[in-house]
């Protein structure tokens, strides 16, 4: 039976942040919430399994919000899971002073999720998430459901409320282009493996894997002649039951050499192996 997710290991520093990068269906949701403990029959292992404060951030807040009870209970609710959180009195004073942390007024607490637009919903989420006070905050594509105009707002509050906190962030995204701007180590994740990882800086100029190296040439580039067309990887990625012998990527490798189909090959690109060498 195929795997969806097997062999991912990466660090995540205390107040650190790391990106975890690919299209959809390569295994970086799974591997997210496997992190959690929310996956069942998942074998993993790591310190930061043990730790009991994880808090995720999903792509969809209309989904993730409870539509008939009100935002500030919402918040409350996971303040309460925290030992430190004190009286309801106490509780109440924090809602409020996370909801205006995340840039919403204070009379968010009577709304419903309904209410709200994409943008404040998702503050909403955040706020949830840090009442919690966590170690790691887990934001899976938090802006995918959003307006571009918003995207860059919420990506922007999402590392301060964690750089302020002293929180350390996992961002899964699959734009290449806002791993530079967000993260300072990054995990390239194809057909359920990372297959380059590295400090953002090294990894974004010196791609060594093809796959990074194409979803580079897809990020759009401002400075691009007009009539230049927007670079892809052609294809998709293959569900888990459908993965190809060999490398995983090779049917869509511009790089691919025979021996990448081979059902002995040792799961590390040859772009990889010689340079290490
Ligand atoms: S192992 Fe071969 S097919 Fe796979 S990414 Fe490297 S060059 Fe391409």
């Amino acid at each position: 039976m195929s795997v969806p997710v097997r062999n991912v290991s990466f660090d995540v520093p205390a107040n650190g942040r790391v990106a975890l990068v690919g299209e959809s269906g390569c295994g970086k949701s799974l591997t997210a919430l496997a992190i959690g403990g929310l996956v069942e029959r998942a074998e993993i292992s790591g310190s930061v399994i043990g730790s009991p404060r994880i808090a995720y951030v999903f792509q969809n807040p209309m989904q993730s919000l409870n539509p008939v009870m009100r935002i500030g209970k919402q918040v409350e609710e996971g303040m309460r899971r925290n030992e430190e959180s004190g009286s309801r009195q106490d509780r109440a004073e924090a809602v409020a002073q996370l909801l205006e942390a995340v840039g919403l007024p204070g009379s968010t607490v009577r709304r419903y999720p309904c209410e709200l637009s994409g943008g404040q919903q998702q503050r909403v989420m955040i706020a949830m998430a840090l009442a919690q006070s966590p170690d790691l905050l887990v934001a899976d594509e938090p802006t995918t459901a959003l307006d571009v105009t918003t995207q860059r707002d919420v990506l922007d509050l999402v590392v301060r409320m964690a750089d302020e906190r002293k929180t350390a962030l996992l961002l899964i995204t699959h734009n290449l282009g806002l791993v530079s701007r967000y993260a300072k180590f990054v995990n390239v994740m194809y057909a359920g493996e990372v297959v380059e990882h590295g400090d953002v800086a090294s990894v974004l100029s010196r791609p060594r894997h093809p796959y990074t190296q194409g979803l580079l040439a897809a990020v759009p580039r401002l400075d691009a002649p007009r009539d230049a067309p927007l670079s892809d990887i052609p294809g998709t990625v293959p569900p888990p039951w459908d993965w190809p012998s060999g490398c995983a990527f090779h049917p869509r490798c511009p790089k691919a050499r025979p021996e990448c189909a081979a059902s002995d090959f040792n799961g590390l690109c040859f772009f990889l192996r010689d340079e290490t060498r």
